[in-house]
């Protein structure tokens, strides 16, 4: 069986198209479909859209509906938690990830036993602002640099994988979730293929640019400790700059004498020094956070329905 997982938030206008397009291409893989979507506690008419296809198609359709909104990720989590399927795929509700390319995807992994996943990444960044690409290119560039899970430019959260890595990624059960890391963090043969970018169908996006900038550096935080190492770094750097400053000082004091001067000067050092510090305690702050979260050991989620309840009802 393939398991498609839909994580939904605010997408009653995408759901039935996003349906009636990958029924489309089902005819096209041989294999039974399972949907699972995940009701990321939206606030429009998602759920009641997601009961109805349930009732048209009780034999395929799935759902999970959270009490609130978890994030993409925790949905993502909870979809791979319910799925069966021996094919596992996660797609976006907007119709950014076609399900045109399915069955190619699909064909691939099936006949090549030594691949165990197929991930998809855009041919290039055309129709995003500038700025915007300008950031993205780099946040790649240093994540790669500094982190030892590389990750692919452009890759996008869909994918095919085989149940022996679904299971692998359901083991990674932290609550800071950062799955394109993830993914690359579990290894597994992965073939990526190229596809032009897509405009969403309907609704809007949730990514605005400050959450995409905190989200790369969730990235970064989630998985390297070089930004720690360079506030080490810095530290370290600037006592021995100041060291050899006060030996230069005391020497030129016994030489010269003591011109009382230079007190602008002396203020720029301690902002600067102060400045420092602070920075330095930030990047720290940031992890120490991160490990907050992560030893008060919450649920990533909590289901407040799911198909089980419909089929009670009858
Ligand atoms: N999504 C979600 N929870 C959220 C935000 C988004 O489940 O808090 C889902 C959303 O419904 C969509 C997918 O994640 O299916 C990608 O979201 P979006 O299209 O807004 O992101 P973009 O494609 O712009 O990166
Ligand atoms: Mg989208």
């Amino acid at each position: 069986m393939l398991s498609i997982i839909v994580p939904c938030f605010n997408e009653e206008a995408s759901l039935p198209l996003f349906f009636a397009e990958t029924e489309k291409v089902r005819p096209l893989v041989n294999m039974p479909f399972e949907y699972i979507f995940v009701n990321d506690g939206s606030s429009d008419q998602t759920l009641t859209v997601l009961r109805e296809l349930f009732k048209k198609n009780p034999d395929r359709v799935r759902y999970l509906s959270f009490s609130r909104n978890f994030g993409k990720e925790a949905a993502l989590y909870a979809g791979l938690q319910a799925a069966k399927g021996d094919f596992v795929t996660v797609m976006d509700a907007d119709l950014q990830d076609p399900p045109t390319l399915l069955p190619e995807m699909f064909e691939r992994l099936y006949r090549n036993s030594e691949l165990d996943c197929i991930g998809t990444r855009r041919a290039d960044r055309k129709g995003e602002p500038k700025i915007r690409s300008f950031f993205s290119n780099n946040f790649y560039n240093v994540i790669n640099k500094i982190a030892d899970t590389q990750l692919v430019n452009g890759a996008r959260d869909f994918r095919l994988m085989r149940r022996n890595m679904v299971d692998a990624v359901l083991q990674l059960s932290e609550y800071n979730r950062f799955s394109k890391g993830i993914f690359s963090w579990v290894g597994f043969e992965t073939e990526y293929i190229a596809y032009d970018n897509i405009e969403r169908v309907a609704g809007e996006t949730s990514w605005s640019f400050w959450k995409l900038f905190q989200y790369s550096i969730d990235g970064i935080v989630n998985f390297s400790d070089t930004p720690l190492n360079i506030a080490s770094f810095i530290g370290a750097f600037s006592c021995l700059g100041s060291g050899i400053a006060m030996i230069f000082i005391i020497i030129r004091t016994f030489l010269l004498g003591d011109p009382t001067s230079g007190w602008p000067s002396m203020v720029s050092i301690f902002l600067f020094v102060g400045g420092l510090q602070l920075l330095c305690l930030g990047i720290i702050g940031k992890y120490i956070g991160k490990i907050f979260l992560e030893t008060k050991n919450r649920p990533l989620y909590f289901l407040k329905e799911t198909e089980q309840d419909q089929k009670e009802h009858k």
